[in-house]
């Protein structure tokens, strides 16, 4: 392959679909992240632009789990108080 397949909509060899660059920064330093979709079971995860023509599904492909592109967004849960009929 002489591809890195970071073009939106290509197809690697293991049927992994890349959708879109979610213009995060992965794991290696210059690489951005990925987002890709397994085309195969619909498993939606993120992979570095460098191992998306490698990439396995993490859900049906035992492939390494996902790269984090989301930012983790903190969640307060106050508990409420319920009245007492
Ligand atoms: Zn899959």
């Amino acid at each position: 392959m002489t591809t890195k397949n970071t073009k939106v909509g290509s197809v690697n060899d293991n049927k992994q679909v890349t959708i879109r660059n979610t213009g995060k920064r992965g794991n290696h330093r210059f690489e951005k992240v990925y987002q890709l979709g397994c085309s195969l079971c619909g498993c939606v995860y993120g992979a570095n632009g460098a191992d998306i023509f490698e990439r396995k599904c993490p859900c049906c492909q035992n492939g390494k789990p996902g790269t984090p592109f989301i930012s983790q967004i903190k969640i307060e849960v106050k508990p409420q108080k319920i009245p007492v009929v």
